[in-house]
């Protein structure tokens, strides 16, 4: 029986985070004055072994699970990531296998990735050009070029790729059409993310979000008419722009068009605590009931009761809420 919310939301896509680590520090999700040298990460043995990942998601697959999503941190960095996706992909034959990554490491890791499973990969990049995407991601070590061998690799094994761009006024505005024609050219999917005020670190201010609108008014100079499509279904979080040609562009605006009357959406964190919403203070822990040898229902029915309660709609409410403090870091729950 489907599990549902205080506002009759079902819970149908679980995000899971394999590790709070990452090898990039995007300054509009984990700023180096945060995450430095003398941050401290989830030790080993406070993460999720796969065992208990394919544990939770079995649990939840007789009530109506879809979607999975791994991400992180940077969910690359976990060693042995294809264990995990085979596992998945046991205890959920129909399940949606996807990925977020920064792209940094797919090219070694896609063929193995889709091997064991994993049907859809997205892959973050918020520049073309390689300055401004080494100044947003905060590394020397990569350049777009990598990202792209990573999503051509992806694309020559037959995953399902599709591309995320976080913009942020007066950083990368104008990787947008760039962007835009690669991603065009090469036929792939793109989608403009509005810029959040997850966590606390950030230091996020209204004005340095540009909003799908005007990306698309930008859009429309080059590419011309962009037509609104219907969504496939109605938790889709990105609103879907075709072009006369049948390309399409993704918009997922949180801050201008919120989504969250239709959010199916938990996240387990690497530590296994259950939290959902985005922008929720305070996780559910699971790890302690997965380590005193809960079974499957007792799992289920822990998750039952905490998604009976959600009320959560905090993209709706932010204008009175933006001051809320602890808000949990995005690197820590999952994006
Ligand atoms: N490291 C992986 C990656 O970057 O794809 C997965 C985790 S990352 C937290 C997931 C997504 O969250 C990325 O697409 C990233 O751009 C997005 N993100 C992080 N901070 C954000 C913010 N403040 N506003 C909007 N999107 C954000
Ligand atoms: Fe790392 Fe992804 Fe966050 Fe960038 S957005 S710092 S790649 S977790
Ligand atoms: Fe879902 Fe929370 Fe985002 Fe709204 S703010 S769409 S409830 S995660």
């Amino acid at each position: 029986m489907a599990l549902t919310d205080a506002y009759q939301r079902p819970l149908k896509d679980l995000r899971i985070s394999v590790t709070d680590r990452c090898n990039f520090r995007c300054t509009y999700c984990m700023p180096r004055e945060h995450f430095g040298a003398d941050h401290a990460f989830l030790p080993r043995d406070e993460l999720l072994t796969y065992e208990e990942i394919a544990f939770v998601v079995d649990a939840l697959t007789a009530c109506g699970l879809q979607k999975i999503r791994l991400t992180g941190g940077e969910p690359l960095l976990r060693r042995n990531l294809k264990a995990l996706v085979a596992m998945l992909r046991e205890v959920g034959p129909e399940l949606d296998l996807a990925m977020t990554t920064n792209g940094a490491l797919l090219k070694t890791h896609a063929a193995a990735l889709r091997e064991a499973g994993l049907n859809r990969v997205t892959v973050s990049l918020d520049a073309v050009d390689t300055s401004t995407f080494q100044s947003m991601s905060d590394t020397e070590q990569v350049d777009p070029e990598v990202i792209f061998s990573g999503i051509d690799e992806a694309l020559r094994v037959g995953l399902t790729v599709k591309v995320n761009t976080v913009v942020r006024r007066g950083v990368n505005e104008h990787q947008i059409l760039p962007l835009a024609r690669i991603c065009h050219e090469r036929n792939i999917s793109l989608r403009f993310i509005e810029y959040m005020d997850v966590g606390n670190t950030n230091a996020w201010k209204l004005d340095e979000v540009v909003d799908g609108a005007e990306i698309r008014s930008l859009l429309e100079t080059e590419f011309g008419t962009l037509t609104p499509k219907p969504s496939e279904e109605r938790s889709e979080v990105a609103r879907r722009y075709t072009l006369e040609s049948g390309y399409e562009f993704g918009f997922i605006e949180s801050v201008s068009n919120p989504f969250c009357g239709d959010c199916s959406r938990a996240r387990l964190s690497a530590n296994g605590s259950i939290y959902t919403c985005l922008f929720s203070a305070n996780g559910n822990d699971l790890k302690g009931l997965l380590r005193f040898g809960a079974n499957k229902n007792d799992v289920l029915e822990a998750i039952r009761a905490i998604w009976e309660k959600r009320n959560d709609r905090y993209s709706m409410e932010r204008a009175d809420r933006m001051d809320d403090e602890n808000k949990v870091e995005m690197s820590f729950i999952g994006g």
